[in-house]
């Protein structure tokens, strides 16, 4: 078999010929970015390079100082004799899956993906390669999605249950990605929109790339004389111990995750209700996507990953789990990716 095009080393995913890491976890010279949430997008890194479409909200993520380059989407750029370009995951605003092409050997990392349809990003599309590097967040059987206009029409109608009962409507909810994608299919016909300001902050960028969201109000930004009860709140998970959530007066509680497709999930997370609304592919949307890019060996990152390795080598791939620092605490603490939930 051919050199292998990546390694695990103690910062990360390494390409050496290309001399270029994918989503490293401690500062590197290059750095290639799948997406700008925490877990995948760290600061410190020399420089940085990303897909076109992602570039400000990964600017909005690591400030101004950093150097990052980009590339629209199937742009190739060469790197040492390596050719690599960014493909579409439709994970959240600018997701990418990474290519790499050397002497004839293809390999593409996914970086976080969902198949299923979402306004606010680049659908996802397949790519061929010989070995397909996956993440696994849903790798389990027992995770398949309801159909979203079926989840839209329940968060509506537990909305509508609130304003007749006379409380507000919080619902948590991951601030980058999650969010923007939760208000494009929100109905602004049946009551105010606000936003806290970890959410407020990346509408904004998306606004400004062309998503098309119902209006919000920020709100630290709301008058003395809001009715709370007629409103919809959208806050990261991170709001939701803290004193912020008591201006609201009576509330009903929500979050929406892929983990809440588990019965006793809503419990633990104390919340009156869950929305199961992922921005990660389900098992079935897993196996399709591996099949999709033709690969004849796959390594497995990010979650269930040995369940998932296990399955595939029994279908006669070469597939194993591989061990990163996806599913680190950082991203639980910024509220940030569906990963923050595995274990709670
Ligand atoms: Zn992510
Ligand atoms: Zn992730």
């Amino acid at each position: 078999m051919a050199e292998a095009l990546l390694q695990l080393t103690p910062q990360g995913l390494y390409c050496p010929p290309g001399d270029f890491f994918v989503d490293p976890w401690q500062p590197v010279h290059r750095a290639v970015i799948t997406h700008a949430h925490s877990d995948h997008a760290r600061p410190g890194m020399q420089a940085y390079l990303t897909a076109r479409e992602g570039e400000a909200v990964l600017r909005a993520r690591l400030g101004s100082a950093a150097a990052i380059q980009s590339l629209a989407y199937a742009e190739p750029l060469r790197l040492n004799g390596v050719e690599l370009s960014l493909h579409p995951a439709g994970h959240i605003l600018g997701a990418a899956q990474v290519r790499i092409a050397y002497r004839g050997e293809v390999w593409c990392v996914s970086g976080d993906y969902k198949t299923e349809a979402d306004p606010t990003c680049t659908p996802f599309e397949p790519v061929r390669c010989h070995t397909f590097v996956t993440e696994a967040t849903f790798g389990l059987p027992i995770y398949r999605w309801r159909p979203q206009a079926e989840l839209f029409a329940a968060i509506h109608a537990w909305w509508r249950v609130n304003q007749d009962a006379g409380r507000a409507s919080l619902l948590f909810c991951y601030a980058l990605g999650k969010a923007q994608r939760l208000l494009t299919g929100l109905d602004p016909a049946i009551g105010p929109i606000f936003c806290h300001g970890a959410v407020e902050r990346f509408n904004a960028v998306y606004r400004a790339a062309g998503a098309r969201m119902p209006p919000t109000t920020y709100t630290g930004a709301a008058t003395g004389d809001v009715d709370w009860s007629r409103a919809l709140i959208l806050a990261p998970p991170s709001a939701q111990a803290s004193a912020w959530t008591r201006r609201f007066g009576e509330v009903s509680t929500a979050f929406a995750s892929g983990w809440m497709c588990i019965r006793g999930t809503r419990r633990r997370r104390a919340v009156d209700r869950g929305f199961a609304l992922s921005d990660h592919a389900d098992w079935p949307g897993l196996l399709a996507a591996i099949a999709a890019t033709g690969a004849e060996r796959v390594w497995v990152t990010h979650g269930y990953s040995a369940v998932l390795a296990r399955w595939l080598a029994e279908q006669g791939l070469e597939a194993s789990a591989v061990a990163t620092c996806f599913e680190g605490e950082q991203g639980a603490a910024a509220g940030e990716d569906e990963v923050s939930m595995a274990g709670s």
